[in-house]
């Protein structure tokens, strides 16, 4: 299971706006390029993560709304690599490339995925199997490209960036002044307050508290916290005013049983290695991972930016 004191990026669905700064601010910190798209019929923009587009925010439009709100109505959600413990990434790449990195700003570590380029050998089995459908193999760059957690901007020393005194004196009056210390770029920048950044442990208080506030003082009685077990538990936390599949998320992301016997049995260097029954027992599961990387290949070749 997640540790408590892990770093995690709280995203709050019942204060976001759709503004979308937060996917301009991912851009423009992790230097990624822009290119032309079509209008879809939808404000969400893109309509696929690329490995350009490490983030979007999805625009939800339920079939039937809540009675209580205007006809207008969007689950908005913000979706990007959801840093799982248990991470499929991690366990499937065979090149030891992808990665658990550990890093600790003095009070907390926090566990990130990343993939280092130099050793990534282009196979995609971490596309393929990814449960969240979160990563994308850049042929240009030839690299593996996900949300990293602005993992140069939280491991950064907290004096190289400005105190809300010296970012503007005005925001240092502020009641509720906005921290600006080692702050993932989207967290930094988003307009309403939906999305915070601290230790797990500090972002599940956060929502479990803000859960029981939409259900006492909105009539939210579906409201929920998402995030907490899927996948060993995530590293993005979620408030949610209703069930996930509303917004887009799966109740039970589901990792490929493949997965499992590749790591006991065929990977490089596992335990189980070079054991004769390992092609027969594998050939099915090796089969899920190969098609699932085909799939995923197509649905990454699809998406626009
Ligand atoms: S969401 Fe996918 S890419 Fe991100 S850590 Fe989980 S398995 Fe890996
Ligand atoms: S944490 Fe950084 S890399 Fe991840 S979505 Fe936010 S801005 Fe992008
Ligand atoms: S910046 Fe904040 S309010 Fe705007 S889309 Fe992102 S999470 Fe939502």
């Amino acid at each position: 299971m997640a540790n408590p004191t892990d770093k995690a990026i709280l995203f709050d669905a019942s204060k976001c706006t759709g503004c979308r700064a937060c996917q301009v601010a991912c851009k423009n910190w992790n230097q990624r390029t822009y290119t032309r798209t079509d209008n879809n019929g939808t404000y969400e923009n893109p309509l696929e993560l690329t490995a350009q587009a490490w983030m979007r925010i999805l625009f939800n439009e339920p079939e039937k709304r809540p009675a209580s709100d205007d006809e207008l109505y969007w689950y908005f959600t913000k979706y990007q690599c959801m840093h799982c413990t248990d991470a499929t990434c991690v366990k499937v790449c065979p090149s030891g490339a992808t990665k658990k990195y550990k890093v600790s700003d003095g009070d907390s570590e926090a566990w990130l995925v990343k993939t280092d380029p130099k050793q990534c050998i282009g196979c995609n089995y971490c596309v393929a199997t990814c449960p969240f459908q979160a990563c994308r193999y850049d042929e240009a760059e030839k690299a593996i490209n996900r949300c990293v957690m602005c993992f140069d901007r939280i491991t950064q020393d907290p004096e190289a960036f400005p105190t809300p005194e010296q970012a503007s004196p005005d925001l240092a009056k502020a009641p509720d002044p906005v921290p600006t210390r080692n702050r993932p770029a989207c967290v930094q920048t988003c307009t309403s307050g939906a999305l915070d950044f601290g230790t797990r442990e500090e972002m599940v208080a956060k929502a479990e508290e803000r859960v029981a506030f939409l259900k006492k003082e909105r009539g939210k009685q579906k409201a929920q916290v998402y995030g907490l077990d899927q996948v060993g538990g995530l590293h993005y936390i979620y408030v949610l005013e209703d069930d996930p599949a509303l917004y887009g998320l799966p109740e039970k992301p589901s990792v490929p049983a493949g997965v499992a016997v590749w790591e006991a049995l065929v990977k490089p260097g596992a335990p189980w290695g070079g054991l004769a029954l390992v092609g027969l027992v594998a050939a099915a599961g090796v089969g899920y991972v190969i098609n699932k990387r085909n799939e995923g290949l197509e649905r990454a070749a699809g998406g626009g930016e």
